[in-house]
């Protein structure tokens, strides 16, 4: 019999359990080793690596494996005092995508006041171009995930009036296709993590009305694949990070009914390492920290008790969105 579609195969006898200390050990000892290989390579998205570990350890309520006071210390270091923004690492230019992690690692540790958090402001209204859209930094590349990490950034810090709404909720719409989807600019193809991207925007400025939900819920359910993986795109493989981009925006829509739970929960139970903890992309694979928090996340939104539950928009624990009095919007059918 032949697939049309590209996916995996899944063995019967697959893993069923999540391997909970496992995982605790492999993101706790993350970067324990400053001259392992990974360490090294991954310099450049350090900020969000530690993102991924601190909030896939909150959501395991394993917090107090690291060290607050020096990843504090870290965050402070790679703010620029001239532009406001934050790097992924001392010594690198700020973006927009390491200051939302920054940020989301200070809420979590409810230390904002750490850091210079007008300056933030400063620096995300700076980024703003005439049209609404946002530049990721100074070199001026235009994508809707910065229109997401913007929004996420001001809400975080109670900041939202210092851009232009009105203009960058109408870049995002001007950024829907006719499938319902999202791309990363006008007239680019859906994909989900985008998509994610922009239905987080717009539940973060209470604008999900203007979302043709149901044509939107129909290309997400159809990420869904024999195997029970999301992919991210049609034609290509399943991917436990679109686990979570594509289940984050079925929720944040009220349609997660519309892909088995039952199946996508035994496809990322599979994806785990049995022996060094963490998940990787795909079953077989090697795990990354990356894909450790968005199968973890995933996990939680599919209701798993042993996790404390996640919010869909922020991708953050929900008692600390809760914390923040903050309520991004979803729809409740
Ligand atoms: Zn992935």
């Amino acid at each position: 019999m032949a697939f049309t579609s590209n996916d995996v195969t899944i063995s019967d006898d697959s893993r069923r359990e999540l391997f909970f200390n496992k995982h605790v050990d492999y993101i706790a000892n993350h970067g324990n080793d400053k001259n392992d290989y990974e360490y090294c390579m991954t310099e450049f998205l350090r900020m969000s690596g530690i993102y991924w570990g601190v909030t896939g350890l909150d959501l395991m309520d394993k917090l107090d494996r690291l060290e607050k006071q020096s990843i504090i210390e870290f965050i402070k270091k790679c703010q620029c005092p001239v532009t406001g923004g934050i790097a992924a690492c001392e010594g690198h230019d700020p973006h927009i995508l390491y200051t939302l992690s920054a940020i989301q690692i200070l809420v979590i540790y409810d230390s904002l006041g750490e850091i210079d958090t007008e300056l933030i402001a400063k620096y995300v209204e700076s980024l703003q171009q005439l049209d609404g859209s946002f530049f990721g930094d100074r070199w001026g590349e235009v994508d809707t995930r910065f229109s997401f990490c913007a929004v996420a950034i001001l809400s975080l810090i109670n900041r939202m009036e210092v851009i232009d709404l009105e203009k960058a909720v109408n870049f995002v719409m001007s950024c829907c296709n006719a499938d319902g989807g999202f791309g990363s600019k006008p007239h680019a193809e859906s994909h989900a993590g985008l998509i994610y991207c922009c239905v987080g925007f717009l539940s973060i400025t209470d604008q999900l009305h203007r979302l043709d939900c149901e044509r939107l819920a129909w290309w997400l359910c159809e990420r869904q694949l024999p195997s029970g993986g999301l992919n991210g795109r049609p034609e290509k493989l399943p991917d436990v990070c679109y686990s979570w981009w594509v289940l984050a925006s079925l929720t944040i829509i009220g349609r997660l009914h519309w892909i088995s739970s039952e199946k996508l929960e035994k496809f990322i139970l599979s994806c785990q390492d049995a022996e060094t903890g963490g998940f990787a992309d795909r079953t077989g694979n090697m795990p990354d920290i990356f894909h450790t928090l968005f199968g973890l996340g995933a996990l939680s939104l599919l209701g798993d008790k042993r996790l404390k539950s996640v919010n869909p928009t922020y991708c953050m624990p929900e008692y600390v969105i809760e914390r923040c009095k903050l309520k991004p919007k979803v729809i409740v059918l």
